[in-house]
């Protein structure tokens, strides 16, 4: 309980301290498992893959395999379009919600109400301090933090870079940025 108290703290954008990742796929399966999380919120381009595949790579159905067979459900959190999310979702077989609008979070506490999941065995992985941790922020959903993993971005990304590229290098430099294996105990 202590333990996950402390690990929340680390959540919360108001402490601007945040847990990091290179990736989603350095994450160890096993961090999610002794984090308690049922549920893992993903969000998608930058975080799963580049926003030009339609198509999941191997690399992304092989980790989102792993993350269900340790007994955790995977659900895609998206602010693009209905068409790209939901085609994208079918082919790895996984719930999504498109047009998520991060950072607000009254989609996704709708979402987490009708599902009935307890926010407490949640995380959201995704690649923007704006939107991705400033929703997990507002619904109480611990978060890591992922840089992005391939350099383009879509051109409604661009206005958040902005932002989000200053305030990580501060929090980097401040050591605000905590890497996800100090809080991964056991291994
Ligand atoms: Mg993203």
């Amino acid at each position: 309980m202590k333990e996950r108290f402390r690990y929340n703290n680390y959540m919360c954008l108001s402490r601007k301290v945040f847990v990091h990742a290179k990736s989603l796929f350095e994450i160890d399966v096993d961090f999610f498992v002794q984090h308690n999380v049922k549920t893992l919120f993903v969000d998608l381009d930058n975080t799963l893959d580049s926003y030009r595949l339609y198509v999941p790579t191997e690399r992304t159905k092989e980790y989102i395999a792993k993350v269900i067979e340790a007994g955790i459900t995977p659900i895609i959190i998206s602010n693009n379009k209905g068409k790209r999310v939901t085609s994208y979702a079918k082919n790895l077989g996984l719930e999504c919600m498109y047009s998520a609008r991060k950072p607000f979070a009254r989609k996704i506490k709708r979402l987490i109400a009708q599902k009935s999941i307890n926010v407490d065995e949640t995380m959201m992985v995704g690649d923007q301090l704006v939107t991705d941790a400033g929703m997990a922020n507002k619904a109480n959903i611990r978060m890591v933090l992922t840089d992005k993993i391939v350099k383009e971005d879509q051109w409604t990304t661009h206005f958040n870079r902005l932002i989000d590229r200053p305030m990580r290098k501060h929090y980097a430099k401040k050591g605000k940025l905590i890497d996800w294996r100090t809080l991964y105990g056991k291994s």
